[in-house]
């Protein structure tokens, strides 16, 4: 829904052509002052197309980023798989609680994405359940469009029935699940190469942890945008948003590596397996309190922080340097 708004918008504003779909990206060749990208639509027609900048958004398999650093290799996988589907279901606590349950080797999460449905009172309820294996093992290329095995999972949650939510009843009302390895890469030492930059998980591919990803996607662009605005469409700007948001979404990646804020449910694992009947007896409030501002705090999501600073961008409407 966000992509479809976005593209809608950019078409009203840069005109109808402005967006050309269903071309992949194969390499760039810069010169002159100019980068010059080639495509392959699906029927595996070339087509080249000039331009004064490039900007690779083009994911964690990123086909500029392949070329940038030709002996990367694939992506890297730290040996938890994630399976993924919605049901339509009674909400559960307030309605719009999002829930976390487990440790680092088996998680579940959980949360509404669509209002209550006036009649039958179901909502659309989001759901994920995480497994960790022995990284060593073989793992499945990462790709949406995956369908999962309820078999490989749901068995391990057989008991994560709680007054309030029954786990495994949920999922298995969902029908069906996608399965998804969770991968990342290392941090480059590098983004802007000349006249062409990476953004998002082709600059920045993290574990899907904290809400992180295409949050951190976007405040890329916001930032990029700003960069051009005070520098122009040249490789300063370029240079000014790696400066930015290389070593910010570093910090993440790595973070991220660590359980990123879910390592409070690690701690009350270690300090309990889990078994508590108040969690502040087990982990401090404090504690608690303390892991979350700091992790909103390192992903640029902190209240004080967002609400001091000016917006990265000026008001739609303002005057910006030509
Ligand atoms: C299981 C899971 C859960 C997640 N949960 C969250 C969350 O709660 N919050 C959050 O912020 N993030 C989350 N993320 C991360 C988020 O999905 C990504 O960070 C985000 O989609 C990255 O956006 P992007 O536009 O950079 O890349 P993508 O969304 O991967 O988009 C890349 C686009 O480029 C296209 N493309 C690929 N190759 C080429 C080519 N050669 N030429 C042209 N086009 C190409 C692709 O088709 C795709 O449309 C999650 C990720 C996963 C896997």
């Amino acid at each position: 829904m966000l992509q479809t708004m976005l593209f809608d918008a950019v078409r009203k504003r840069l005109g109808e052509g402005a967006v050309v779909t269903g071309m992949a990206a194969e390499g760039f060749h810069e010169s002159g002052g100019k980068v010059e990208v080639t495509f392959r639509d699906a029927g595996g027609a070339a087509y080249r197309a000039e331009a004064d900048i490039l900007v690779a958004a083009d994911g964690i398999h990123s086909a500029v980023r392949r070329q940038l650093f030709p002996h990367e290799g694939p992506p890297k996988w730290g040996g938890a798989v994630l399976w993924r589907g919605t049901t339509r279901a009674q909400p559960f606590l307030t309605g719009a609680t999002m829930a976390m349950a487990g440790h680092e080797w088996q998680k579940f999460v959980t949360y509404p994405i669509s209002r209550p449905d006036t009649e039958t009172g179901e909502a659309l309820i989001n759901w994920i359940g995480e497994l960790k294996y022995d990284a060593g093992a073989g793992w499945n290329r990462e790709d949406w469009n995956r369908q999962g095995d309820f078999a490989d999972f749901l068995p391990a949650f057989e008991d994560w029935r709680f007054d309030w939510l029954d786990c495994p009843s949920l999922m298995r009302a969902g029908g069906v699940c996608f399965e998804y390895p969770m991968v990342d890469r290392d941090p480059l030492e590098r983004w802007t190469h000349g006249r062409v930059t990476l953004i998002g998980d082709a600059a920045h591919p993290m574990y899907p942890i904290g809400s992180n990803g295409a949050s951190q996607a976007i405040i890329d662009a916001r930032v990029l945008t700003r960069a051009f605005i005070d520098h122009g469409m040249g490789q300063d700007a370029l240079n000014v948003y790696e400066a930015e948001r290389r070593p910010a979404t570093t910090r993440i990646v790595v973070a991220n590596r660590g359980n990123g804020p879910d390592q409070v449910m690690q701690l009350v694992e270690e300090r309990c397996g889990g078994e508590f009947d108040d969690v502040t007896e087990v982990l401090s409030r404090a504690e608690l309190e303390q892991t979350a501002a700091a992790y909103k705090k390192l992903a640029g999501f902190d209240v004080e922080t967002l609400n001091a600073r000016p917006s990265l961008l000026p008001p739609r409407g303002a005057s910006v340097p030509a």
